[in-house]
């Protein structure tokens, strides 16, 4: 803690990563600016607490960098095109994200830091984190699923609770200013364009999630079905001997994780004298067994077998996992037709994945592109749509792109972005929809134009569904 004794850092961000952070930054005996775009009551309040706490707080102006600043600590979700970062740059002032300071901070105190094992990808990330913290419970190992998730990563690093092992969930942002995590081994689930407005450009997000593999000790896990994360494998810088595996919904070459006869495998983590695959899990162990989902079970086993966990092990932790609420879950079944939240589908390869389950489908789809196009999202689903009902700001992109690949299937374009808007689409929907159809909230887009967060618009779905099957929607 020496070393911070006295050093000035200013903290980008009031919010759920640097309140937290400027706390332990002061804790530690540092000189620390709060500094903050918005000024508004909350931030005014939170302001007070710091301030009595010995923390400087400086409310509606996030852009000019304090004087004497010699590290900022940034919430990940501050775009890098920022004024603030391009004063730090010409400053030479260093730039960490909330990961990047528990990295920093894990070996404090004297304790023996867990090591990580990360997963990132546009999609699943959540899902296969837990898997696998579920899978690294089931071998008895202390862990828990943390980062962009749940527990937080300095509040694991810096608690009392001691693990063998972390599961940690990395988002683009956290990697973009995370410059020297080093995983024991990581895994890049997907990749396909999101937040494109955030990172600049698909070179940029995906030069972003490729910093999960540097320095790699022992595995790096790629999908064999997505070139462009065996390529960010290729080009990564990582320890000598760390292996390169691949997993696959087909059957895997050597140094591969797939499936034989609906039959988890692994021939990647076999003893050298064993040439047959080792069997770990049955598909109908994956909840749902959904193909998007076995591929997150694969790479989550693929993750622990390079941490030395055991096939039965692997089993065990994927039959143990339950999925988190809004992905892909079976609200009720209203006059034959199944309705299913996958509010969790904020981009279009989501979306994609989960309308590749139903057929027909009646989509309900909408919010905010985050500069996204749609146009191949509608032109693989096209056969499959019954109908679309549009909500939310940027439903004219998604209706343009129907209008192009899908002329043929039915759209009502709500023009609505108040709360009440998703009980009018669920009672389209219902119109559109037929006995054996299923109705599927996967709106391809970021809900915040209308709701607070995901979870929020999918318990505005399933109360719709609800008040639909009571007869009074
Ligand atoms: P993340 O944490 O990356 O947002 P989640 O595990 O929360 O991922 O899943 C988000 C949504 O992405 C799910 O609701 C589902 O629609 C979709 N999804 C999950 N896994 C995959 C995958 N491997 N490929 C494509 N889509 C997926």
């Amino acid at each position: 803690t020496a070393d911070w004794q006295g050093r000035k850092v200013t903290v980008a961000g009031l919010g759920v990563s640097g309140v937290p952070a400027a706390r332990v930054l002061r804790g530690l005996g540092a000189r620390v600016t709060v500094v903050n775009d918005g000024a508004d009551e909350r931030a005014r309040a939170q302001a007070a607490e710091l301030e009595a706490e010995g923390i400087t707080v400086r409310l509606g102006d996030g852009d000019t960098l304090p004087e004497g600043t010699e590290l900022i600590v940034t919430a990940p979700g501050w775009r890098p095109d920022k004024p603030l970062f391009a004063a730090a740059g010409a400053a030479g002032v260093p730039v960490w994200g909330d990961v990047e300071l528990a990295w920093q901070l894990r070996g404090l105190g004297g304790r023996k830091p867990a090591p990580w094992l990360a997963v990132t990808g546009t999609n699943g990330k959540t899902t296969t984190v837990r898997m696998l913290a579920s899978i690294l419970e089931a071998a008895g190992l202390r862990t828990a699923a943390v980062g962009n998730i749940g527990v937080s990563l300095l509040d694991a690093v810096l608690g009392d609770e001691e693990y063998d092992v972390l599961a940690v969930e990395l988002s683009s942002y956290q990697l973009h200013w995370a410059p020297s995590v080093r995983a024991h081994s990581a895994a890049v689930l997907n990749l396909a364009p999101d937040h494109l407005d955030w990172h600049g450009s698909m070179e940029a997000y995906a030069a972003d999630k490729g910093r999960i593999y540097e320095g790699n000790t022992v595995a790096c896990v790629y999908n064999a079905a997505d070139k462009a994360t065996e390529d960010l494998v290729r080009e990564a810088d990582v320890e000598e001997g760390c292996r390169a595996i691949g997993f696959t919904l087909g059957t895997p070459g050597p140094s591969q994780l797939g499936l034989v006869d609906d039959i988890l495998v692994d021939r990647a983590f076999v003893p050298n004298r064993q040439k047959q695959a080792q069997e770990l899990a049955q598909v109908s162990d994956v909840n749902p067994p959904a193909p998007h989902n076995i591929a997150n079970a694969l790479a989550a086993a693929a993750l622990a077998r390079a941490f030395g966990v055991e096939p039965a092990a692997v089993r065990e932790g994927l039959r143990a996992f339950r999925p988190d609420a809004h992905r892909i879950a079976h609200v009720a079944e209203v006059e034959g037709v199944a309705y299913v939240d996958d509010s969790k589908a904020t981009n279009t390869h989501a979306a994609e994945a989960s309308l590749a389950a139903y057929d027909p489908v009646v989509w309900i789809a909408g919010g905010l592109a985050k500069g996204a196009t749609f146009d191949e999202l509608v032109a693989k689903s096209a056969e499959r749509l019954r109908g679309v009902v549009l909500i939310g700001a940027d439903r004219a992109l998604i209706r343009e792109a129907l209008a192009r690949h899908a002329p043929q299937v039915p759209v009502v374009d709500l023009d609505r972005t108040d709360t009440g808007a998703m009980a009018a689409a669920v009672r389209e929907a219902a119109r559109l929809a037929r006995p054996g159809d299923t109705v599927l909230l996967a709106p391809a887009c970021a809900s915040m134009d209308m709701f607070v967060n995901y979870n929020k618009r999918g318990e505005a779905f399933a109360d719709a569904v609800r008040a639909l099957a009571a007869g009074d929607a």
